[in-house]
């Protein structure tokens, strides 16, 4: 009997043990896969549904188990372990009852287990996690379920927060921070690949006035309606920014001066043409353009796009401004001079001023003398006066005044756009667009002829 009794208590301890053992290996399945989730980056779950399938196996006792995605309409295997190559037709037909329902599933026909457990994110039933073959006990792939949905949760949330910390609340554009990440990383990009970059910095004219009359909230609003403005002028592969209350930031990787310059006046013109909603009225933005060839590092580019937006401001607003790099100022501004007292007396002579106009206007314009008192010289002058009326406009401007501003801003379009008969015909057109407006309209006729004579192939 004492035997007997031996006999029964070592197989009952076995069987406890052999349990025990079980467990510990159910729950060393169920920490792999919590640890491997923890592991992962936010945004690239890529190895999650391997580990949690073989979660689910392990756990279950299972021949095989997977892992699938409800999205849209259809079921997507993410992980498939063990026996079966694929969930079968069976399997498929479970797994469907899991998504309408959002609830387990369990099936023991033909003595094989199948169970299907929803996953669960975020509140919403997002995937499935089976298995088919277990012992009838053991089968469950619950655990593993609530494993991997809290996880995959918290990657959400990890991306999310990620994304929050790099993106302003208020207009959906980047923040200052993610803005000059970005800008040290294409500094360094373009000088490897000897590519172009330019930036843009802007700022709502007058702001203030807009918050004091409209309010606050009109204020925001306006903001979120300048940043879609923005956004729509933009191309995909730039990035815009909001650096500060009504400040903005514009990197353009791949982008000539002569080429920001003109993303600029399509960018100023966007936000004067319509008025902004909510009653505020039109408002204008100025802008400074800069690019890389004046700067050493993202920090010195950033500031000089900065120092073009102040030089736009005092110029009268409503204006793009370019940077002149410091360092080689007298080299660029000599050949650019040249370039636009060349186009000046060019446009002289189109417009029939006889010669000894033309000379002093080409010496006026090489000089830049202020032809118009008081303060502003020629290259700032608009044919509308700016938005305040601040300065002489229209006939107030001497016609000398009026062709130097023209030929001035054609001489920056095209110095930097070069001989290529593409950007001449792009910086005609922006000199076109401005017509009327920032430009006297005869003076820019006249270039159009000057520019088109020059096509003319000579005999
Ligand atoms: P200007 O730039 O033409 O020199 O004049 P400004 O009136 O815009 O002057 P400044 O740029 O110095 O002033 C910024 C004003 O913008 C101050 C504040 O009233 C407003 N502002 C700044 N941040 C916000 C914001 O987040 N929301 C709103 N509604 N207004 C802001
Ligand atoms: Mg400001
Ligand atoms: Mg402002």
């Amino acid at each position: 009997v004492v035997v007997v009794v031996g006999v029964v208590g070592a197989g009952r301890e076995r069987r406890l043990r052999g349990e025990a053992d079980r467990e510990a290996s159910r729950a060393e399945a169920l920490r792999e896969l919590a640890e491997g989730i923890a592991e992962t980056e936010a945004g690239e779950p890529a190895g999650i549904p391997d580990l949690a399938a073989a979660a689910a196996r392990a756990v279950s006792e299972a021949d095989s188990a997977g892992v699938v995605q409800f999205s849209l309409d259809a079921l997507r295997e993410l992980a498939t372990v063990g026996a079966e190559n694929g969930s079968s037709e069976v399997v498929r037909g479970l797994l469907e009852e899991v998504g309408a329902a959002g609830a387990p599933v369990r099936s023991d026909a033909d003595g094989t287990v199948i169970a299907a457990t929803p996953v669960r994110v975020d509140d919403e039933t997002w995937g499935a996690i089976w298995v088919v073959g277990a012992s009838a006990g053991a089968a469950d792939p619950t655990a593993a379920a609530h494993v991997l949905g809290i996880g995959l949760s918290n990657l959400h949330r990890r991306a999310e927060l990620r994304v929050q910390a790099r993106t302003d609340a208020l207009t959906g554009l980047a923040n200052r921070r993610s803005y000059m990440e970005q800008l040290r990383r294409e500094v360094a990009l373009a000088k490897r690949r000897e590519r172009p970059l330019s930036v843009a910095m802007l700022d709502i004219d007058h702001f203030k006035a807009v918050n004091d009359e409209f309010g606050h909230p009109a204020g925001d609003h306006t903001l979120a309606e300048l940043a879609a403005r923005l956004v729509a002028v933009a191309r995909a592969s730039d990035l815009l920014a909001r650096v500060g209350g009504e400040e903005f930031a514009w990197l353009m990787p791949d982008t000539g001066l002569a080429e920001a310059w003109q993303a600029a006046e399509r960018a100023r013109r966007a936000i004067s043409a319509r008025p902004m909603p909510g009653g505020v009225g039109t408002v204008t933005i100025s802008l400074g353009v800069a690019d890389r060839s004046g700067a050493d590092g993202a920090e010195e580019l950033y500031a000089n796009a900065d120092a073009a937006l102040y030089a736009a401001k005092s110029a009268g607003r409503d204006l793009v401004a370019v940077h002149e790099p410091e360092r080689d100022v007298v080299a660029r501004r000599a050949v650019q001079r040249a370039e636009a007292a060349d186009a000046a007396a060019a446009i002289g002579r189109q417009l029939g001023w006889d010669d000894a106009r033309v000379t002093a206007l080409r010496s006026a314009a090489t000089a830049d003398t202020p032809l118009a008192p008081p303060g502003p010289t020629a290259r700032v002058l608009r044919w509308d006066g700016g938005p305040k009326g601040e300065h002489p406009r229209g006939d107030e401007i001497p016609e000398e005044a009026r062709v130097i501003a023209v030929a001035d801003a054609w001489a920056a379009l095209v110095g930097a756009g070069g001989e290529d008969p593409e950007d001449r015909a792009r910086a005609l057109a922006e000199m076109h667009a401005a017509s009327g407006t920032a430009f006297w309209a005869e003076a820019v006729d006249a270039l159009a002829r000057v520019e088109s004579s020059r096509h003319i192939p000579s005999a």
